[in-house]
């Protein structure tokens, strides 16, 4: 018989920043406790998987390590990102219905060039699953719904060019909160306007604000766009008992939510406060998406949990309709983003790595191609502490790339390779399934 869910559990005793870090194993170590008491591992619509170890193929089918990602990851990254697609397997493989990986480290800051962690994230443990998918299952259309209270950079970085992958995300304010980013006007390139949708919530959100935005934007746009699949990224730090935030999300919030979502697969990412609300927010969201009753799930402390103000609530409305507008005309708003680009669209940024305390400049350039989503090219110059200038051009041909676009992508990375600025030269071929260093 089909069970309901899946769990996979990874709490990596081998791998933190620091031992009094807020990102260590003790995160999971709870929420374990609490489940094998209330004995959710015996129920029969609930089966326990052993995470599996992800291959470097399928790292490099989304990061460019800069010099080598074996060089910036531990076994526990693999680990991680190997219980993210055990989870997916186990759904694909239909023997469950839906599946959570309980695993860290994180992934969801880890963007394409990767020179170290920031964010606590090395590699992207959902972008990883999600492109292992594509690869092995033929699965197309995805949509990853990022519910931790920081904007999924790395995440919205990795398919920021792709319009089969819908990224939303909501989280605090990026003016209020780290990495200070996911803003209404990052919604992603021309070819993918649109397919990018941040939703910035200010600081005190609670239940209320959080199921407008659920029931009137992120509800109604994933069923317009018809993804295969629905990923979670499911961070809990939105809570209002996280040290590391100011949202005042509660469990029963978060597990109402996860029952109107019915993501296909949830994959852990942050949330810190370890005893108070971790066991209680992860137990509520297991029972929901085990189909069971998670109306007993309640927070010790719960008249600590701040209410939402009027003004918070009126702000939400605000910018829901705003989305909804933008939602309702994408198609004429990429067709205006296109004409005013012309052949290529550029992107200059800056990143940076908190925890390697790297400083990161990049250019981007993706072209507007009218018969795939174009390749693109990235120049990287990162001063990483104790490494020097680290410096590398990539190009990245799409998986669905014309053969104009795959040639030119090529020569791309060739010529900048004649030129000699930099000290690496990638080519992250989608399509045939391999990076190359050149
Ligand atoms: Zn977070
Ligand atoms: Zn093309």
């Amino acid at each position: 018989m089909k069970k309901q869910l899946g769990l996979v559990f990874f709490p990596a005793f081998d791998w933190a920043i620091s031992s009094t870090h807020p990102e260590r194993q003790e995160r999971l170590l709870y929420t374990r406790d609490q489940i094998v008491e209330e004995g959710l591992l015996d129920l029969p619509a609930i089966k326990e998987y052993k995470p599996r170890l992800a291959e470097y193929a399928d790292v490099n089918r989304v990061h460019i390590g800069i010099p080598d990602i074996a060089a910036l990851i531990t076994d526990a990254h693999l680990v991680s990102a190997g219980g993210a697609i055990t989870a997916a397997q186990a759904v694909m493989n239909k023997e469950v219905e839906r599946a959570f990986a309980l695993v860290r480290p994180p992934g969801h800051h880890a963007m394409r060039m990767v020179h170290g962690t920031r964010g606590f994230c090395t590699i992207n443990i959902e972008a990883i699953m999600v492109e292992h998918l594509r690869q092995h299952y033929g699965i197309n259309k995805v949509a990853i719904v990022d519910t931790d209270v920081h904007h999924g950079d790395g995440t919205q970085d990795i398919f920021y060019h792709d319009p089969n992958t819908l990224f939303i995300s909501f989280h605090q304010d990026g003016r209020t909160l780290y990495p200070g980013t996911g803003f209404i006007e990052e919604m992603g390139s021309p070819n993918a306007l649109g397919t990018t949708m941040n939703i910035p919530l200010p600081p005190g959100t609670g239940d209320q604000g959080l199921h407008t935005v659920l029931d009137e934007l992120i509800l109604p746009v994933l069923n317009d766009f018809k993804p295969d699949i629905i990923i979670n990224s499911a961070g809990q730090d939105n809570h209002y008992s996280d040290p590391l935030a100011n949202m005042a999300i509660t469990a029963q919030g978060y597990a109402r939510m996860a029952d109107k979502l019915k993501a296909d697969i949830a994959v852990l990412e942050g949330g810190y406060s370890i005893e108070d609300a971790l066991p209680y927010v992860n137990v509520g969201i297991i029972l929901a998406m085990a189909g069971i009753s998670y109306k007993k799930v309640v927070e010790p402390d719960i008249h600590k949990c701040p209410s939402q103000s009027k003004a918070t609530t009126e702000y939400i409305q605000t910018m829901v309709t705003k989305w909804q507008d933008i939602w309702r005309r994408r198609d004429v708003l990429a067709k205006q983003a296109k004409l005013d680009a012309g052949d290529f669209w550029h992107r200059k940024r800056s990143i940076y790595y908190d925890d390697s305390g790297i400083s990161e400049y990049q250019k981007e350039s993706i072209r507007l191609c009218s018969h795939c989503s174009g390749y693109y090219t990235v120049e990287t110059e990162a001063d990483r502490p104790g490494a020097g200038l680290q410096t590398a051009f990539a190009a990245v041909i799409p998986r669905a790339a014309c053969p104009s676009c795959k040639a030119a992508g090529k020569d791309a990375v060739a010529a900048a390779k004649r030129q000699g600025h930099h000290k690496y030269y990638f080519l992250q071929d989608k399509q045939q399934d391999y990076l190359e260093k050149l």
